[in-house]
């Protein structure tokens, strides 16, 4: 559609289609439309003739007479050049344009331009192309054919190409009701141009096999029913697998303890012996997997561990081959029909390039599964499913019972109390300091500062951090023997800890949203009464937080945390789209998401 030479400038501009061109829109105006009025402040184009110059200590002033206003102006030049001097002599005749002002009751003119020509209002792009470069590619391609054409409805045409070619400048300078459905004509050209790009992108392989093994009687064979939700899941993941002409890629979405190894259990049983792999992010998480799944398989396929420093059955045999990124050294590992990863988000970039690697071979591709536990909005959600299939799982399995509150130092001998009587109930608290060592720029005590303190006051009080190498270790002895683990937010606490009903989080308002509804998420997690201090130096803490602590809701969490947009944290890890919307907010325009993706929908079927 484009011209091989354009191709080239579009390439400048790292736009691809049509409407990428289409939303480039101008920045601002330059109207050389004679004035009808002169108004106050205002840019004035007229025409003038200059009646007086004098040219005095650098500085020029002239004195113009307004022919179609009938009345004098004058202006000064502060830096005065030949060319000024030359251009503005007395007699000479001009189109000028300047901003108008009144000093001392008389009209003024701010360094008039004197025009080759008017009646125009030239858009000015803000681009890495030449103003004239791109006018000429706007005007070439964008008219209302290639607009309709590309599928825009016609208030967006409308509205797109009022802004190229505006044929009078209220059409762009409006304000109120009229501007705002030229942003909503934006912002749904946006979201359609996105969705339509994503669904051409997205890679359709043919799968290995056709799985059609059944999961029931594992789902029979559980002591506890499974949610409404998982079941949901399942059958999602049955009717995937069952395809022979499509591979399945479905990202499976739930909280912490919403029950994803339940759906990954079953999933394995509808491959069955067609064989299966499961990698998870760390080798604590590995042997958590694999003791579930020896708890609730056994009996039904053959079951093999690999990580670095444990292997147990023997995997070049196995049905369902449990491991982590150890699976990818060893060259005899088997083929298999599909490949499951555990807590997507926790795998980095890199890492998730390997992954891909496993999940190809040659022409076909194995059925691809991903958990993960960071929920996305919904907005968000609609908008990926356009590359991969998303399940999301709400339903828990226990009710949470946890109440969050928002504390400061007054409360600290009330907390204290509160501590000593979980624990008298052999229930353990995690504390979560924002940094390891103190620091000028975070005004909170540190963990290092703060484990004396634990320690003289507490008995079998542990320590970890990100960057300790014995973390597994101390979490492993703080589940059987610990009554308050101090840690930061980076140690991800991969194995479960039944007993954990309390976490504090030190200058909580230094954490975003989805970090937060995480670390939360830590406790409580088999139905006992729990408890999150949010603990902040704040006289009046953020209103996010107050929010976050009304809900436990990880999907409206999301949402809230797109709100405030404070935590960046959020988006990174599941979303592949990684674009940002000049116009689409994806905190409010859920309805003009839906309504592009209805049509994307429709076009593909042509
Ligand atoms: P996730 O991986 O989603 O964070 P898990 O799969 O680890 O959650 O499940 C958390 C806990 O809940 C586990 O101890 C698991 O055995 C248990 N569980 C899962 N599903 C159910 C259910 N339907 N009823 C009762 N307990 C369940
Ligand atoms: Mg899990």
């Amino acid at each position: 559609m484009f011209e091989p030479k354009d191709i080239a400038l579009l390439k400048k501009l790292k736009k691809r289609t049509l409407l990428d061109l289409a939303l480039t829109i101008p920045t601002s105006y330059e109207d050389t439309t004679l004035s009808k009025e002169i108004k106050d402040g205002s840019t004035l184009v007229a025409r003038a003739t200059v009646t007086n110059s004098s040219n005095f200590a650098g500085r020029l002033h002239i004195t113009l007479n307004l022919v179609d206003f009938n009345t004098q102006a004058s202006a000064i030049f502060f830096r005065t050049t030949p060319y000024h001097l030359k251009l503005f002599s007395v007699g000479s005749e001009h189109i000028i344009s300047g901003r108008v002002g009144y000093y001392r009751g008389a009209l003024q003119i701010s360094q008039p331009k004197s025009l080759k020509s008017f009646g125009e209002i030239t858009p000015k792009y803000k681009t890495v192309l030449k103003q004239s470069e791109i006018r000429a590619l706007i005007k070439k391609y964008i008219t209302s054919e290639t607009l309709y054409s590309a599928g825009l409805l016609p208030n967006e045409v409308d509205a797109l190409l009022k802004l190229h070619f505006p044929k009078s400048i209220s059409e762009v300078k409006s304000e109120g009701e009229y501007i705002e459905s030229i942003v909503f004509a934006l912002k749904s050209v946006e979201a359609y141009s996105h969705l339509a790009k994503m669904r051409r992108k997205r890679i359709v392989n043919k799968p290995i096999k056709a799985l059609n093994g059944s999961a029931l009687p594992f789902i029979e064979s559980l002591p506890f029913t499974l949610t409404d939700d998982q079941l949901k899941a399942i059958q999602e993941v049955e009717s995937d697998l069952a395809s022979s002409e499509k591979a399945a890629k479905r990202i499976i979405i739930g909280d912490v303890g919403s029950g994803k190894t339940m759906v990954i259990l079953a999933s394995a049983m509808i491959a069955g012996k067609d064989r299966s792999i499961l990698m998870a992010p760390t080798s604590l998480l590995a042997n958590q997997l694999y003791e579930e799944a020896t708890k609730y398989l056994s009996g039904f396929l053959n079951l093999a561990l690999v990580t670095q420093k444990n292997s147990d059955g023997d995997y070049t045999k196995a049905d369902f081959i449990i491991g982590t990124h150890a699976l990818l050294y060893k060259d005899d590992l088997p083929k298999a029909s599909l490949v499951m990863i555990d807590e997507q988000h926790r795998f980095g970039a890199g890492q998730r390039a390997m992954l891909d690697a496993l999940s190809k071979q040659g022409e076909k591709s194995p059925h691809f599964l991903q958990f993960s536990a960071t929920p996305i909005p919904r907005t968000q959600a609609m908008i990926e499913s356009e590359l991969i299939d998303i399940t999301t799982i709400k339903m828990l399995p226990f009710k949470k019972l946890i109440d969050t509150h928002i504390i400061g130092k007054a409360n600290f001998s009330a907390l204290l109390e509160h501590i000593e009587s979980e624990i008298k109930q052999e229930h353990q608290i995690l504390i979560v300091y924002p940094l390891v060592e103190p620091s000028d720029e975070v005004p909170y005590t540190s963990l290092s500062e703060a484990t004396a303190y634990w320690q003289k006051k507490f008995e079998n009080v542990y320590v970890t951090h990100g960057k300790d190498k014995a973390k597994d270790e101390v979490l492993l002895e703080f589940r059987e023997r610990g009554n308050i683990l101090l840690s930061t937010t980076v140690i991800e606490v991969g194995i479960s800890l039944p007993r954990l009903t309390t976490i504090v989080i030190v200058g909580a308002e230094r954490f975003g949203l989805a970090t937060l509804h995480q670390l939360r998420g830590r406790v409580g997690r088999q139905g006992l009464e729990s408890h999150c201090f949010l603990y902040t130096n704040a006289k009046t803490p953020p209103k996010r937080l107050e929010e976050f602590s009304q809900t436990l809701d990880g999907f409206k969490i999301a949402m809230l945390d797109l709100k405030y947009r404070n935590s960046g944290d959020l988006l990174d890890g599941v979303t592949q789209s990684g674009e940002a919307f000049k116009w689409l907010d994806l905190s409010e325009d859920e309805a003009i998401i839906a309504q592009a993706k209805e049509r994307v929908s429709k076009i593909a079927l042509r």
